[in-house]
């Protein structure tokens, strides 16, 4: 991927561009990332490579047309790495006007733009390029517990107003291939956890929780059933698809995790015995609360990752437990980093939103 040509990143200050971003720029690949910073994007991520001629920051929003085009122009990127959207169904649920607007409009506009800079294109640069569009497995709906694992022929049945969005965005990204013959490439993946996700999902929110004694708050009965990958494998997979993918094709991507919510939380709770051995909380089972399930919670996703596998020879590295306990090492190691991005406008949504757990 180190083509002398920068990556046009979007949304590269949030949980998994961050990582992505940093992996690229430590293997000598050049980085543009646009992100508007919202409440999810936090520059400090990236302060690793801060000052590297390799990575360039843009404050701005997918949804700027002219800002989008002239960031094109101006850096002639190799290609189109859309991670940017608005991410948390919870918050989807209670206002799914900005999803809606970042995760539809802004991938039209960024499309759109990917166009007529394709369109400038010549020769090998014109060969080279892709617009990668990453999106997620909660376009497929829920599984009941018999059903085979979601694969790149699932038909889409999207279930909360994110996974609504994200399935319009992916047939966009899907339109604009077959109509436009822009070289798009799609990538589905599972649950991620792992360094640098924000505290409102799952993993760290129960990380954080437990360290200073809250409730663990489980949705309803907690069998939900997630398929989880360890960040730095859905990465690895990106920069597979990127290199190895087929143009016009849907890769899916999971690291065959499949665990309740409820277990996830368990196993946290072991590690946290195990990692803080001095904490008043032990043992951190105790903490944990059930509260009223989310509306139209979907109970079961699994990927089918083996069109990535076979095709492009990926596999992840991290196991569930490895990659777990890696998880909670980062966060007991950055706390500084956790009380930044929790305060603020996070503590007063979440006093709105979450009030008693
Ligand atoms: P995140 O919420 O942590 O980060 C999103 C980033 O996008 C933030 O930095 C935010 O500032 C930026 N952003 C939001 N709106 C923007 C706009 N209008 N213009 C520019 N930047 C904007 O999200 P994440 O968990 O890192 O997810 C990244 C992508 O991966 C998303 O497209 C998501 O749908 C997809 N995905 C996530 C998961 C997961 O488990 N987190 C799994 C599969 C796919």
């Amino acid at each position: 991927l180190a083509t002398g040509k920068p990556l046009l990143v979007t949304g590269g200050a949030g949980f998994i561009g961050s990582n992505f971003v940093l992996d690229m720029v430590k293997s000598g690949v050049a980085v543009v990332n646009l992100d508007k910073l919202t409440y999810a994007g936090n520059p400090a991520n990236l302060a690793a490579i801060q000052g590297s001629p390799l990575y360039t920051f843009v404050q701005g929003d997918i949804c700027d047309a002219e800002l989008v085009s002239e960031l094109m122009r101006q850096h002639k990127p190799s290609a189109v790495v859309h991670f940017a959207a608005e991410s948390h169904v919870d918050r989807s649920i209670a206002g799914p006007e900005a999803f809606l607007k970042t995760n539809i409009d802004g991938t039209f506009t960024l499309l759109q733009a990917a166009r007529a800079y394709y369109a400038t294109l010549e020769g090998a640069e014109k060969d080279a390029f892709r617009f990668l569009h990453v999106s997620t497995d909660e376009v497929y709906g829920t599984l009941k517990p018999e059903d085979p694992a979601f694969h790149e022929g699932t038909p889409y049945a999207p279930n909360s107003p994110y996974a609504a969005s994200k399935a319009s965005s992916d047939f966009l990204a899907r339109a604009w291939f077959h109509t436009y013959k822009l070289p798009v490439l799609i990538t589905n993946c599972s649950n991620n956890y792992g360094m640098f996700q924000f505290p409102e999902k799952l993993i760290p929110l129960m990380i954080t929780h437990a360290l200073s004694g809250k409730p663990l708050p489980i949705y309803g009965d907690g069998q939900q059933i997630r398929d989880w990958l360890f960040v730095g494998d859905h990465c690895s997979a990106i920069a597979a698809v990127l290199e190895k993918g087929r143009i016009g094709e849907t890769y899916n991507v999971g690291g065959g995790n499949q665990r309740s919510n409820l277990q996830v939380v368990h196993t946290l709770c072991a590690l946290l015995d195990e990692l803080v051995p001095e904490s008043p909380y032990k043992p951190h089972t105790q903490l944990i609360t059930y509260v009223t399930d989310r509306p139209g919670h979907d109970r079961r996703y699994a990927i089918d990752a083996r069109k990535l596998e076979g095709e492009i020879g990926w596999r992840a590295q991290e196991s569930f437990e490895t990659g777990m306990r890696k998880t909670v090492q980062w966060y007991l190691a950055n706390k500084a980093w956790v009380e930044n991005v929790t305060s603020g406008a996070y503590q007063q949504w979440m006093t709105q939103n979450y009030a008693g757990r």
